[in-house]
């Protein structure tokens, strides 16, 4: 009987209320964070370096750029970032990559896009750091592509998918020290065909990406980039790392 009294189910319970990624409490619209995941996450916000986007203490005036940048000036132009890479954002950035959230695809683009102003123009094109063919296959989704595709719908900017490619697979960078990173991407990238390769040339390039650690890999895609005649490529990504926390410079 019980059964009966309870079938069929309201139409309105048919929808699943909106849950936060993080916290999974009930929340009032799609595509956002709950009160406490929406408090620790860092955004990003000037001052910051006029090169990475690294995120500084003080102001230090229009375009300053930081130490490392200067010592060891990295292979793209300008790196802006969304958020600070920490705890919080963490979390959410796992579930995208290894739990099939994809839908998270849509708030990140909304926070990159925005991090972007003033870098993205509609003749951009956006390109996101590819997966070699073996881990796409394991994985089933390129998280960077997903970003760029959300990206290019905010802000009206050109994507290039398929074109910019992975010819080596290389092992994840998450263990290996800033030069075994350098190594391990050199050479990495390339093109689909000589058609796509000519495409970059003159080109503003953006490129689109989950994590900056070092930019180790930024710089390789960049290279690559410009060695087949892009004017400019710039980042943009999600998270970034920031040893000490905001404005630790
Ligand atoms: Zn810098």
């Amino acid at each position: 009987m019980s059964f009966l009294r309870t079938w069929p189910p309201r139409a309105l319970d048919l929808i699943l209320p909106p849950r936060c990624p993080v916290t999974q409490e009930e929340i009032t619209a799609q595509h956002m964070l709950g009160p406490w995941a929406w408090s620790a996450t860092h955004f990003i916000e000037e001052p910051f370096c006029g090169r990475c986007g690294i995120p500084f203490a003080a102001e230090y005036g229009e375009g300053v750029e930081c130490p490392s940048c200067i010592a060891e000036p990295p292979d793209f132009d300008r790196a802006r970032a969304a958020v600070v890479y920490d705890d919080a954002s963490h979390q959410l950035i796992v579930r995208f990559k290894h739990s099939d959230r994809t839908e998270l695809a849509a708030m990140f683009a909304r926070w990159i896009a925005r991090a972007g102003t003033g870098l993205i123009t509609r003749s951009s094109v956006l390109a996101p750091i590819p997966l070699h063919s073996r881990r796409l296959l394991a994985r089933r989704y390129n998280q960077s592509a997903l970003l760029a595709q959300g990206t290019a719908k905010h802000s009206g900017a050109k994507l290039s998918l398929g074109e910019f490619v992975r010819r080596r697979a290389t092992p994840p960078q998450k263990e290996l020290s800033r030069e075994a990173r350098k190594r391990n991407v050199a050479g990495a990238f390339g093109f689909r065909s000589e058609v796509a390769r000519a495409r970059f040339k003159g080109a503003h390039v953006i490129l689109i990406d989950d994590v900056l650690t070092t930019g180790a890999t930024l710089s390789a895609a960049a290279r690559t980039l410009k060695r087949a005649g892009a004017a400019q490529v710039d980042a943009l990504v999600l998270a970034r790392v920031v040893k000490g926390g905001v404005g630790a410079i």
